[in-house]
């Protein structure tokens, strides 16, 4: 790095020690180079002046100028502000300040009649508009802003106290940029990723970026921006996941056996839909290949990911191998053994459920089975990982449900035999594409993207609270059909009084008002037993309408089930909504959710329910779930979990340039395999700069 971009910010002009201190504190700047990667967060544009008498409700960020026509401080302390009208001749208008009030008084008065560039968003009160603290500008000084982009940078409270506004940033940096040659700015990108995409250099992008002479230059200098971020992000995903190919061989599963035969002749109740035939022949090319594989299986709920594990299951019990199958919670893991168990009824393979329930001769039974080979496929919860759960040979681990597990209960299973297991992760909840290239950057990806035929997309409606009478009229119509009915209640916390309190009055509710059907209440504070007899007695359409707090979110199956009922729906977030409607619409019959709300939302809640009303395609949902959330909220996933920090690119909206930021990458990595050819020097050189920066990150699966 040049000696410039190296140095210390306490040696720039205006900065000094107690300036570096806040801003290395607060915005992790230390050198010239991390100040001038400090870009702004938006530009506002200052190219045109407006009239007072031209404004209307709704306006944005805008310009004025005129001058101030009077002054007045009202109220005491703490409680005080300041009101100055302002008049540019056309109209009048209100700045107020509610902080730093005496300081702006002084600075108003001390500038008498003076003309001023006014910056701020104009709001309507009372037939007047009024600018809350608005930025003020003499309109006779030399660093005018006005007449260009002006750009806007993140500071902190404590830094402003410093004085270390955005407006000084811009100018520290402005200095910066003007001692700095570009050749002190050397290009990072390889000349054929700069000229196949059309990328601005670096050096001139950099400069743009915080000073740009047009709105199209910006957005061009941004772009390059942004790519670069994601390029590095894809270069080092890319390495990683060459490094873990060649270093970790798997079991071949060379042939398809008589178990699979068997079974897709006369056991497999339907046809494969052609999602869920591609991706087994993505696994079956991994299961081949002499290499472990690491999959992941996006399909949105009620895609029918089940089979395609039981198929991976047979290979490898076709192959001579054990075959393991890992969920979240109890309830589910009995339910994919019953299933299983009747699924593979004909064939000659031991299937076993193992939870931390099972104890005593049965749990001794199970664990000789295992050592011996007699059970060929273990289905259970977390108790599979304990270290007495030892296999004969396990060939392939399935976990079911992917982000209810973390990243070290992934790695016990592969001690559990000489060469680790072949893994593939199944997940309901669908990962966006962007998201899933760099936090998942290490697992190949599946997916099945349509349903099995048949299915009525789930009808999604919102209720008012005022209107629930509605809602029960809805209910009382599926179960005159003989169809049964889910309540969810939210449950934020385990212990959480409150909401336990709401289910079981909504139990009882229910209870009363369907008195000739059987309810049924399931909640976080019951032993798993307790649980799972009410679940049973549901399955089996004993229990017609079953309460709950949110302990059904995952793979539970039940067909007949037509209504899911979500009662505070506005407490939950899309992904969970969408979870819970894939509880319902499993059979050809037409099904409902039926959101229930307090009837005013707050606009957050109301878009979250909008979305999740005017769409079923899980992808949909959860791309607008990112784009509401951020990507560091995304449920089970983390943002923290990439490896570089995003600076100018946004894993919500930039999507597209990922994807081509991705193919870059391979291109590169393609080009230079070994890292020897001299135009792409700067480019392995950076990234390991990037890569010195931050923790290891060698391993997330
Ligand atoms: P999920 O992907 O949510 O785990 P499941 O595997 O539980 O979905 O499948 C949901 C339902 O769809 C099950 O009842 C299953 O039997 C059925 N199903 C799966 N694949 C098909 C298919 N190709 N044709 C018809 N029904 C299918
Ligand atoms: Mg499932």
């Amino acid at each position: 790095m040049s000696l410039l971009l190296s140095t210390h910010i306490k040696y720039l002009k205006g900065i000094g020690p107690v300036k570096a201190r806040t801003l290395s504190e607060d915005l992790k700047i230390s050198s010239v180079g991390d100040l001038l990667a400090h870009y702004p967060y938006k530009h506002t544009d200052r190219t045109r002046v407006w009239s007072v008498c031209d404004l209307s409700e709704g306006a944005s960020h805008l310009q004025l100028r005129g001058r101030i026509v009077d002054v007045r401080l009202e109220g005491e302390g703490m409680h005080s502000r300041l009101t100055a009208t302002f008049s540019d001749g056309t109209g009048f208008l209100s700045l107020i300040w509610f902080r730093s009030v005496k300081t702006m008084q002084k600075r108003l008065e001390k500038a008498g009649n003076a003309e001023w560039f006014v910056f701020g968003r104009p709001s309507l009160f009372n037939g007047r508009f009024s600018i809350a603290h608005p930025e003020l500008e003499p309109a006779n000084s030399k660093e005018l802003s006005a007449g260009s982009l002006d750009p806007q940078y993140h500071t902190t409270e404590r830094m402003k106290r410093f004085g270390l506004t955005s407006r000084a940033l811009g100018g520290f940096i402005r200095h910066a940029l003007s001692l700095v040659e570009d050749s002190e700015l050397p290009e990072t990108l390889p000349p054929t990723v700069m000229s196949d995409y059309g990328l601005m250099p670096f050096c001139r992008a950099l400069r743009t970026v915080h000073f740009p002479d047009s709105p199209a230059n910006l957005s061009a200098a941004m772009h390059r921006m942004k790519f670069e971020e994601l390029f590095f992000l894809q270069l080092h995903i890319l390495l990683m996941m060459q490094r873990n190919r060649t270093a970790v061989a798997g079991h071949v599963f060379a042939r398809v056996g008589p178990l699979f035969h068997q079974f897709y002749s006369s056991c497999l109740p339907f046809s494969l839909t052609e999602a869920q035939k591609r991706v087994m022949k993505e696994i079956r090319a991994d299961l081949g290949s002499g290499r472990q594989m690491n999959r992941l299986l996006q399909g949105d709920v009620g895609s029918g990911k089940t089979i395609v594990a039981l198929l991976c299951a047979l290979l490898a019990l076709d192959n001579g191998f054990q075959a393991c199958i890992m969920a979240p919670t109890e309830i589910l893991a009995s339910q994919h053994h019953r299933g299983l168990s009747e699924l593979c009824a004909a064939l000659p393979v031991r299937v076993e459920l193992l939870t931390g329930h099972v104890k005593g001769v049965r749990r001794r039974e199970i664990l000789a089975g295992l050592a011996d080979g007699s059970v060929s496929i273990l289905v259970g919860t977390h108790a599979l990982i304990e270290d007495e759960v030892r296999f004969q040979r396990l060939g392939l681990a399935i976990i079911d449900e992917q982000h209810r597990f973390g990243v070290k209960q992934r790695s016990q299973l592969w001690k559990k035999s000489d060469l680790p297991p072949h893994v593939l992760v199944m997940t309901a909840t669908p990962i966006p594409r962007t998201l899933a290239m760099t936090v998942y950057g290490d697992l190949d990806v599946s997916v099945i993207d349509s349903l099995p035929p048949g299915r009525t997309p789930v009808k999604t409606l919102h209720f008012g609270e005022s209107h629930i009478g509605r809602v029960y009229d809805g209910i009382r119509r599926q179960l005159a059909e003989g169809r049964q009915v889910y309540v969810v209640y939210p449950l934020v916390e385990e212990s959480s009084k409150l909401d336990l309190a709401d289910a079981c009055r909504g139990f009882e509710e229910l209870c009363d008002i369907f008195s000739s059907h059987r309810v049924g209440l399931v909640h976080g504070r019951m032993t798993p037993e307790q649980k799972d007899v009410t679940m049973q007695a549901f399955t089996r359409g004993e229990i017609h309408i079953l309460v709950s707090t949110t302990v059904i979110e995952v793979g539970v199956n039940v067909p007949n089930a037509s209504v899911m009922v979500i009662r505070h729906a506005e407490r939950f977030g899309l992904a969970q909504l969408h979870q819970l409607r894939g509880r319902v619409g499993r059979g050809a019959a037409a099904s409902f959710c039926l959101l229930v709300t307090p009837d005013r939302l707050s606009g957050d809640s109301e878009r979250r329910i909008q979305v999740i009303t005017s769409t079923t395609d899980g992808f949909v949902v959860a791309e607008e779930d990112l784009r509401l959330r951020g990507p560091g909220d995304m449920e089970g996933t983390a943002q923290s979990g990439l490896p570089f920090r995003l600076k100018a690119a946004s894993l919500a909206s930039d999507g597209v340039l990922l994807e081509q930021a991705r193919r870059a990458a391979a291109s590169v990595v393609a080009a230079d395999p070994d890292h020897t050819l001299p135009a792409f020097a700067p480019t392995w050189r950076h990234l390991r700069e990037l890569e010195s920066e931050t923790a290891d990150y060698s391993s997330i699966s």
